[in-house]
């Protein structure tokens, strides 16, 4: 590629690091920043607001929006992406599904900031800090109803791997074709479809390494989650929690799949299940409560009060 391509990095309420992953690319970089003409990453070079809302619309070639919007500075960020970028990439599951953060929905807004701010054990005197701050959004709408996307890239955090690999195809010019396969595919362990005969905590009995940790008794989303991380926690010992999010139609409900799984594999009480799974809603729906079926029910009951 002769020029290098327009390309701008925004951060609405995220950790950083879907962007870090970006970083961890590490001498790998070397190769791709000088395609890149960076024409906007607050994070990382002092731009302004001001600075992307200057730009022409459509100047950009390819916009990565990490985070999902919080606040009303976020909400307004995302649109102004909309505008500048020709392709405009849903960064990392907090951007995708509302992510960690969207479990923020269970509660109204006005308890998550007792919670956070007013009776926050760890402050005296606590109150909501309001000076030279944007207002907060009452909850967490997923950011597909604010804008189209034009790409889903999930992960918390997307591996390098597959930024590199979707950033290379992009700035060839190429599709970006994301393997369809959920966890399970890239598996390494031995399924024999038996039924689970009890559920386990975490800490309880030791996990043979050579079969599926489900099938041992062990709650792993595997089969409900999109294996663009082909499978590296269940191939390292530890059970998939679910980070990516659900494999394509992505916008399926990632939570009420995980659950029906483990019904038909588990024909065990409810009442004794819920023994074992502790927190449902954080087990099921740790990724995707602000986009799932039941995420939405409980925002338009938020939005009811307004
Ligand atoms: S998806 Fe995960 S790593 Fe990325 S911003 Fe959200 S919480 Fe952070
Ligand atoms: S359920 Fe988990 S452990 Fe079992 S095959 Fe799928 S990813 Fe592997
Ligand atoms: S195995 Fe599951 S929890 Fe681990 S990175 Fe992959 S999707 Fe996320």
């Amino acid at each position: 590629m002769s020029h290098p391509v327009p390309v701008a990095m925004a951060q609405g309420s995220s950790c950083w690091g879907c962007f870090q992953s970006l970083v961890d690319i590490h001498l790998k970089l070397a190769d791709v920043l000088p395609l890149l003409d960076i024409k906007f990453w607050a994070g990382v070079v002092d731009y302004k607001l001001e600075d992307l809302e200057n730009y022409p619309n459509k100047s950009i070639k390819i916009g990565l929006y990490e985070g999902m919007a919080r606040t009303e500075e976020d909400v307004h960020l995302l649109k102004v992406m909309r505008d500048k970028c020709e392709t405009l990439i849903a960064f990392g599951t907090c951007s995708c599904f509302g992510g960690i953060p969207g479990l923020a929905n269970f509660y109204d807004i006005d308890d998550a900031l007792e919670v956070k701010f007013r009776n926050n054990k760890t402050v005296s005197g606590g109150k909501v800090p309001t000076e030279n701050l944007p207002a907060i959004e009452p909850t967490v709408r997923p950011n597909k109803d604010i804008v189209d996307f034009d790409i889903y890239l999930p992960g918390c955090p997307p591996t390098s791997e597959l930024i590199l690999t979707a950033l290379t195809a992009l700035l060839n010019g190429e599709e970006i074709n994301l393997p369809p396969h959920t966890v399970c595919h890239y598996c390494n362990r031995e399924k024999k479809e038996t039924p689970i005969p009890e559920v386990l905590r975490p800490y309880e009995g030791k996990a043979d390494p050579d079969s599926c940790l489900l099938e041992q008794g062990y709650v792993c989303l595997g089969s409900a989650t999109w294996g663009l991380c082909e499978g590296q926690c269940v191939n390292k010992g530890s059970t998939c929690r679910g980070c990516f999010g659900p494999p394509p139609p992505i916008m399926s409900d990632q939570g009420a799949a995980s659950m029906s799984m483990l019904g038909t594999y588990a024909p065990i009480e409810p009442e004794k299940l819920l023994e074992k799974v502790k927190d449902p809603l954080a087990t099921f729906y740790r990724f995707t409560y602000a986009t799932s079926h039941l995420g939405r029910i409980r925002q338009k009951r938020e939005e009811a009060k307004k």
